[in-house]
This record gives C-alpha cells, structure tokens and sequence, in this order.
C-alpha cells in the first residue's frame, strides 16, 4: 500500500493521514502501522481502523457536523456505537497480534476521551454562553459553526484549532470583562482585526479559544491638534477603536488635507488594532511622514 496516498477517509483538511493518526492516537501508533504495512497485516482491520479515525477527524475538524450531533442526542449515540462496533470487529480478527492490540488500544482511548470531550464541551458552551451574556448582547457571543470556521485562519491560511467561540464586544468596557469572564472559564483568548495578517497571529493554536473580534470598536474622532507625551509641539490626532478599517483613517486624513502614513495595501480589509500589533507599514511609512495614533 502506498503510504503517501490519503486512506483516512472524507479528510478534505491540509493534514496528512500521519498527522491525524500521530494527534489521535499518538506518534506510536503511526509507527506501528508502517511496520503492520511492511507485514503485510493490513487490509480490512487497517480499513476499518481508518474509518473510526475518519469518523473522529471529521467531527473534530467540522463544526456543522458538530451542531449536528450536538442537537441530536440519538445520532451522536448511534455515532458512538458505530465506532466501538467497529473496534470490536478488528479485535476479532487481530488473533492475538501485539501490534494490532496496541494500536487497539490507543484507539479505545481516543474514542473515549473524544466522547468524554464532545460532552464536556457541549457542558462548558452552556456555562460560557451563561457568563458571557451577562456582559453583552446575544448577537455578540456566536458558538455558530458558521462563525467560528470564519474565524479559524487569517491570510496565512494556516490551520490548527476551531475557535470554540467568536465574540464581538461593543465597546471597550466590553472588551475588558470578556477578556475577564474567559480567563475565569479557562479559554485562551485572540483578538482579530480584519483577518489580513499572513503571519497566522490570529490563528487559534489552543482547543479552548474565544476569538475578539473587534469589528464592532469602529468609532472615530474628529482629527484634533495635540500634543502627545514626549513631544513638544502638536501634532493632528485622531481617536480610533481597534477595529476601525485602517483605509477610513486614511480616507480622514486625506479629507483634512493630511496623510496618513500607515498603508499597507490591505488597507480596505485591515484595522487600526491589527495595524499596531502587526506594526504594519507601507508605502509611506519610511518616507518621513509620521503615523500619529492614539
Ligand atoms: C493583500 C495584503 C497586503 C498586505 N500588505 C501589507 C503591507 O503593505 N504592509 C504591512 O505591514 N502589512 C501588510 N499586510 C499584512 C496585514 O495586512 C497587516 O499586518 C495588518 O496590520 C493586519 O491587520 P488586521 O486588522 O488584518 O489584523 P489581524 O490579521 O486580524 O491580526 C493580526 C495580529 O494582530 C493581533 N491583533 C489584531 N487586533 C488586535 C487588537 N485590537 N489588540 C491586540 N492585538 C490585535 C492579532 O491577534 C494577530 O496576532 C498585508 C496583508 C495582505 C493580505
């Protein structure tokens, strides 16, 4: 059997079979399966062994599927007992082999804690959702599917973890109790501006993740004459949220008969807290004109 062809099935991701059965079932368990292929013991264990991995790899990486199961009690219990059926037929036919008990084994156990988590995740969803609405407004805490595969890679198209949540506070005050209430429910946190990086800054790298996203920080000043700390003379300024689209500075500046100088080329798309994060330049950033934010 050619090792480099995909015999996982339905797995359209960027991993390799290798990658998915080393983050199932552990780097071991890869190993064994070459030398189970250089035996020539594979064939129908070996399929079937591939198909439970394909059935926790897709619900793992397809948070449609996840919805789906989650709504519905009697299919994730079907689901379930398909893999553990399946498990049993290849230890009827293992016939004492060491190799493929082992390899059953660590199977036994990806099943279970893949099950064990698929609960406790539906469990710690409730509890957030529960704490996250007593700071804002039901539209701005999204456990959609649809969310939060938007939210998994930015320009990078790196992919790792699906956010286990996209939050979209209001306002500053919101930003601050959010980044509170996820450190109390133990989730890893990731603000995101337009998504533009090509670094994969905002890319969730953690199981447990609530992305910010700050498109709702879009409020701006008028540009006013001031004098920042450290300099002696004033300069014009304007006041930005952290998601204002970094052209809308621009489009500002350039109204006031001024320049902006932050201007990357993703400036439709990218905003003013990614800019300064990512300290983003451009064009103009290295021709003398100072980027002045506040
Ligand atoms: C077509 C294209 C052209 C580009 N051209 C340029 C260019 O000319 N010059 C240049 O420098 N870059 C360029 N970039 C890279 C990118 O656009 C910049 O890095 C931009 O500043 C990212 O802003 P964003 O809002 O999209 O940030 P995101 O991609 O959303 O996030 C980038 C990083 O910033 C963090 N972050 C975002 N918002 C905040 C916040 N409010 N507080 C704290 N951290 C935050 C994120 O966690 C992440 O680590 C380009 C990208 C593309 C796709």
């Amino acid at each position: 059997m050619n090792s480099r062809l995909r015999e996982i099935p339905y797995n359209y991701t960027s991993f390799s079979d290798g990658e998915i059965v080393s983050r199932l079932i552990g780097q071991e368990a890869w190993r064994i399966l070459e030398d189970l292929r250089e035996q020539r013991v594979t064939g129908r264990s070996a399929r079937m062994l591939f198909e439970v991995l394909g059935d926790l790899w897709v619900v793992e990486r397809n948070p449609y599927i996840q919805d789906d199961l989650a709504r519905d009690k009697h299919r994730r219990e079907a689901l379930w007992n398909a893999l553990d059926h399946r498990l049993n037929d290849i230890s009827a036919r293992a016939e004492g082999n060491a190799l493929v008990l082992r390899l059953l084994d660590n199977t036994r156990e990806a099943v279970r804690t893949f099950t064990r988590q698929f609960d406790e995740d539906l469990q710690l969803r409730k509890k957030s959702e529960k704490r996250l609405l007593k700071i804002t407004a039901r539209d701005n805490v999204d456990f959609s599917a649809y969310a939060r595969i938007a939210h998994i890679t930015d320009a990078s198209d790196w992919r790792v973890e699906i956010p286990f949540v996209v939050l979209y506070p209001a306002d500053e005050s919101e930003v601050q109790r959010m980044v509170a209430a996820c450190r109390e429910l133990g989730l890893a946190i990731i603000p995101r501006g337009g998504g533009t990086g090509y670094t994969g800054g905002a890319i969730p790298l953690r199981r447990h993740t609530a992305v910010i996203n700050t498109e709702k920080l879009e409020q701006t000043s008028a540009i006013e004459m001031i004098t920042p700390t450290g300099l002696n003379s004033a300069v014009p300024s304007m006041v930005a949220g952290a998601g204002v689209v970094t052209k809308v500075v621009a489009d500002a500046a350039d109204a006031a008969g001024l320049v902006f100088a932050v201007d990357p080329t993703s400036m439709d798309a990218s905003t003013i807290g990614g800019n300064i994060a990512m300290n983003a330049g451009g064009k103009k950033r290295y021709s003398g004109v100072q980027p002045w934010i506040i």
